[in-house]
Order: structure tokens, then sequence, then C-alpha cells
């Protein structure tokens, strides 16, 4: 259960990074882990993966150092969730957090 409330966190970290720069796994399972995520590579792929379907992001792959890597973006309808999230965030932040 806890499992599953952070992953709702992990999400909104992403769209976050991504709404201010490209994104890739690696360097997002770094952020998330400053952060006190520890998410591996089996779990955070196919997160990346299902929000590229739910259009929340776009992907594109590039060769880096002959690696092949997926960069992503934010979309527009992604935007639009963090924007939304984002006023949900407050409002359970005054609630749980300053109790008003
Ligand atoms: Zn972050």
């Amino acid at each position: 259960m806890i499992r599953n409330l952070e992953l709702a966190f992990i999400k909104l970290h992403i769209l976050y990074h991504a709404n201010i720069e490209e994104i890739f796994g690696v360097g997002m399972m770094e952020e998330l882990e400053r952060h006190g995520y520890t998410i591996g590579p089996g779990t955070l792929y196919p997160i990346l993966a299902k929000m590229e379907k739910g259009r929340l992001l776009s992907c594109e792959a590039r060769t880096v150092n002959r690696k092949q890597r997926k960069y992503y973006h934010i979309t527009v309808a992604g935007g639009s969730v963090l924007n939304e999230m984002k006023h949900k965030i407050m409002e359970l932040y005054k609630e749980i957090i300053v109790k008003q």
C-alpha cells in the first residue's frame, strides 16, 4: 500500500522534471533516490512507458556514446495534468501539514 502511494508521488516527480527539461531513465532514478525513493529500472521503465502511452510524455530515442537512450518530454496534456495536480497537492498540503 505504501508503495502504491509512493508511485503516485514518483509519477508527479517525473512530470515535474519532464516539464523543466528532458529526462531519461537513469537520470530520473538518481533524482528520485535523492528524494528518498529507491526505484529500479524494472519499475521505472514501465512507468515511463505507461506515461508515454497515456500521452503525458513523448519519447525520443537518441544514440549517445553508441548507446541508445530514450529521452522523455512532457506533452501539452502532461502539462495540464501537472497543473491540475499542483492544486491538489496544495490542497492536501494545507490539510495534512498546515492543518487549516
Ligand atoms: Zn525531483
